[in-house]
């Protein structure tokens, strides 16, 4: 295991609330098993898996943070800019209306993405049946690669997304966008805070950090399992003179492909979370 013997709290991880491979619960067996104090939950848009999480963590002598990662962008843009909402209230009724409509519209492109492989001549039907066995499971791209994969129809994963799935490819489907704006004000009106994530993978950095670094943050995910050691004094300098938070985690999402030992990866020591949780304290965000 190559579990850095500092991190105390990964606030970055998925469960199969969205496309994670754990449940919540063994999400958080695995978090004690490898001696994490703290995890978060932060599916992609969706806040289903905390409840559960925090039942386990509750168990196991976990904290579990709830948190959700939304996919934001803007017209045109195809990577979304992803904002990370910690400590979030998952009864908040803000965060249900705007995870309610973005249910509808993902729901309306999964089935065109859907059709669209079916006209490929790839019997989809199999994929097609379990979504609508469970239409409140979020059915993203990446599940559709890895089905592509186990089928044979692709060699890979990125070979799903290369040939079928990105833009200008043959089953691209434009996503609709939330502004990162809106995904911030959302999550301050659930009593959380809101993060830039793994702000090293965005590849064109200047141009989105021009867009939206006057926006309402409270920090970002310096500590993550890609940042390089200059991408992390890169942005612990920005939050700095911003007077911002670093938050930090994995971005867990299972044990495959590149992702494998991840958990615990990265994240906060348990002295950098006792400061997180001052600053939080002082911005009146606690604990749910
Ligand atoms: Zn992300
Ligand atoms: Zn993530």
């Amino acid at each position: 295991m190559k579990k850095s013997k500092t991190v105390y709290a990964d606030l970055h991880t998925h469960s199969t609330a969205s496309d994670g491979m754990l449940t919540p619960e063994q999400l958080v067996e695995k978090a004690c098993s490898i001696g994490l104090g703290v995890i978060g939950i932060t599916d992609h848009d969706s806040i289903d898996g905390v409840k559960a999480g925090v039942a386990a963590g509750d168990r196991l002598g976990v904290r579990v943070v709830p948190g959700i990662e939304l996919s934001c962008g803007w017209e045109g843009r195809d990577s979304s800019v992803h904002v990370l909402g910690l400590f979030v209230n998952p009864e908040s009724s803000a965060l249900a209306e705007l995870l309610d409509a973005q249910r509808k519209s993902r729901y309306t492109r999964a089935h065109r993405i859907l059709d669209l492989l079916g006209q490929q001549g790839f019997d989809m039907a199999e994929l097609a049946q379990s979504f609508a066995d469970s239409p409140d499971k979020v059915l993203g791209r990446p599940h559709l690669a890895r089905y592509l994969e186990s089928r044979g129809y692709v060699k890979d994963f990125q070979e799903a997304f290369d040939k079928y799935l990105l833009r200008g490819r043959p089953a691209y489907v434009p996503k609709d966008h939330v502004e990162p704006e809106t995904g911030i004000e959302i999550i301050h009106a659930a009593g959380g805070i809101a993060v830039l994530a793994h702000p090293g993978l965005i590849p064109d950095w200047d141009r989105v950090w021009s867009k939206i670094q006057n926006m309402p943050w409270d920090g970002i995910e310096t500590y993550y399992s890609e940042h390089s050691n200059s991408d992390v004094r890169r942005f612990r300098a920005v939050v700095e003179s911003h007077n911002w938070i670093s938050t930090g985690g994995s971005d867990y999402h299972g044990d495959y492909g590149k992702h494998i030992d991840r958990l615990g990866q990265a994240g906060l020591s348990q002295e950098q979370f006792g400061e997180l949780l001052e600053k939080c304290a002082a911005r009146g965000v606690s604990f749910f």
